[in-house]
C-alpha cells in the first residue's frame, strides 16, 4: 500500500478527530492537551506501525504473565521463556512475538509439543488494541494510559478464561489507574461520571449476583467480576453504563450460544464473565458516543 492510499484509508477511520461535536467541545476546553498532541496526518502511518510493534511486544509480556499465573514461577523468574513440556529454554529467535509461532508452525522446536494458540492470540489482541487505541486517542498520554488499561483487561480476561479467577491486584490497580487518569483529564470521561460509574456499576453487579444466590441458592457470579466492574464502570462513566452492560451481556450470550451450540442446559453453563465485561467496556469507551447517538 502506498503512503497516499494509506492516508486516504486513515481519513475514513472513525477516529477521535471526526467524532461528535460534544466530544470535540470537551477537548477544546483542555488547552494543556496541545502539548502532547499527536500528529494527525504527517507521520501517522509511522505512528501506527510503531503502535503495532509495541503492542506485539507488550502482548508477549502479557502471555508470560498469564502462563505463569498460579505457578511457582514469577513474572521475572525465570528470565527467559521455556517450553512447559521439555523445559527447553527459548532462544531469542524462538521468542519473537507471533513470528516464532508462525515459523515453528505452533510447535516447540525441540520436543515438537504444540504451543497453545491461546498465547499468540493474546499477542494479536494486544497488537490490535494498541493500533485501535492509537487511532482513537487524541494525545500520546491518553494512548499510553489506554495501553495500560487494555493490558490489564487482556491479562485479567485471559487469567479468567484459564482459571475462572480475576486477581485483585489487576482489578484494584486498574480501577485506581482509570480514576486517576480521569481526574487528571487524560481520559475523555468526566471524573464525577467515572466515580459514579464505578460505584453504581459495581453495586448493580453485586446486587444481581446476591439476588441470584438468594433465588437459586448457588453462586452465579464471582466477587472478582464486581471488583473488575469498579475499573470498567469508571472507564465508561455512569452515562454510558447501560450501553456497556448491554454490550457485555450480548457478547456473553453469543459466546454461550456458540459454545453450547444452542443445546438445552444453557442455564447450567459456567462462563467467565471477565472477558465480556472487558470487551464491552473497551468498545463503549471508544464508540459509546456513536452508539448513543445511533440509538437516539
Ligand atoms: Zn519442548
Amino acid at each position: 500500500m502506498t503512503q497516499k492510499h494509506l492516508s486516504k484509508y486513515l481519513d475514513k477511520l472513525p477516529s477521535a478527530f471526526y467524532v461528535t461535536s460534544s466530544y470535540t467541545n470537551y477537548y477544546s476546553k483542555r488547552t494543556t492537551r496541545a502539548l502532547f498532541k499527536k500528529p494527525i496526518h504527517s507521520g501517522m502511518d509511522m505512528y501506527l506501525i510503531f503502535a503495532a510493534l509495541f503492542g506485539l511486544v507488550l502482548g508477549s509480556f502479557y502471555s508470560v504473565c498469564v502462563s505463569r499465573y498460579g505457578t511457582d514461577n514469577t513474572i521475572f523468574k525465570p528470565a527467559r521463556s521455556f517450553c512447559p513440556q521439555c523445559d527447553h529454554q527459548l532462544t531469542i529467535l524462538e521468542n519473537i512475538p507471533l513470528i516464532s509461532f508462525l515459523i515453528q508452525k505452533g510447535r516447540c522446536s525441540l520436543c515438537k509439543a504444540r504451543i497453545p494458540i491461546f498465547y499468540p492470540l493474546i499477542e494479536l489482541t494486544s497488537m490490535f488494541w494498541a493500533v485501535l487505541a492509537a487511532t482513537h486517542a487524541t494525545t500520546y498520554v491518553e494512548w499510553v494510559v489506554l495501553l495500560a488499561i487494555g493490558g490489564i483487561c487482556i491479562v485479567a480476561s485471559a487469567i479468567d478464561l484459564r482459571t475462572f479467577l480475576l486477581p485483585d491486584i489487576l482489578t484494584y490497580s486498574g480501577a485506581a489507574i482509570v480514576l486517576v487518569a480521569s481526574y487528571a483529564g487524560i481520559l475523555h470521561v468526566d471524573f464525577m461520571q467515572s466515580l459514579l460509574g464505578a460505584g453504581i456499576g459495581a453495586f448493580a453487579l453485586w446486587a444481581v449476583s446476591a439476588l441470584y444466590k438468594l433465588i437459586r441458592k448457588i453462586n452465579g457470579m464471582g466477587l472478582g467480576d464486581v471488583k473488575f466492574m469498579l475499573m470498567l464502570g469508571a472507564l465508561t462513566g455512569i452515562g454510558h453504563l447501560s450501553i456497556f452492560i448491554f454490550l457485555a451481556s450480548v457478547l456473553a450470550l453469543i459466546f454461550c450460544i456458540i459454545s453450547t451450540r444452542g443445546k438445552a442446559g444453557m442455564s447450567r453453563v459456567y462462563i467467565p464473565f471477565g472477558p465480556f465485561l472487558a470487551s464491552g467496556a473497551l468498545i463503549t469507551y471508544l464508540y459509546g458516543d456513536q452508539i448513543a447517538s445511533f440509538i437516539r
